[in-house]
Formats: C-alpha cells, structure tokens, sequence
C-alpha cells in the first residue's frame, strides 16, 4: 500500500524502528512498527500498529509503577539530592 505524509506528502515507510517511551520520569526503548518519513520525522501508527506495542509498553508502565511502590519516595530522593542551599556569589 503506497501512503504519503500527511504533513509533508513525503513517501512513508513501513519499518520497526526503535521509539523511546516516557513514563513517570523513567524511560524505556521499544521497537514500533509505523509509517514513518523521513523527512519530517513523523511516524504514523495504525490500530495493528499500536496494537502490536501495546503489551510492551503496559509491561513497562506495570514494572515502572511497581518500582514506585517498593520505592515510593525514589524520586523524591533524586530530587532531594540537589543541594539547595549552594551559596552564590
Ligand atoms: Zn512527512
């Protein structure tokens, strides 16, 4: 199936290329299938598309959220280790 960019009108292709996911301050990296261009960087996932990560990344907001449960403050601790109260001239 031939498909255009809808933003460019650039040829799409089809591929699996890796996508970083974002959830809750932690990152991840999965391969998506999409339509992508090359040349605005846009990707386009159908239904079968999103359909085909959608396990994946439920896993990783489950391992994500379960690692903020053992380590609730985890963050916070992160956040905290900036010392405030650095004297500036
Ligand atoms: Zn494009």
């Amino acid at each position: 199936m031939q498909n255009s960019c809808p933003l460019c009108a650039s040829h799409l292709i089809h591929d699996t290329r890796p996508r970083e996911i974002i959830y809750r301050e932690h990152k991840a990296t999965i391969s998506q299938i999409a339509d992508y261009c090359d040349s605005c960087g846009e990707a386009f996932l159908s239904h079968a598309d999103s359909k085909s990560t959608e396990k994946e990344i439920a896993d990783f907001k489950r391992r994500v959220d379960h690692l903020l449960t053992v380590f609730p403050s985890s963050s916070d601790l992160i956040r905290g280790s900036i010392p405030l109260n650095t004297e500036l001239d």
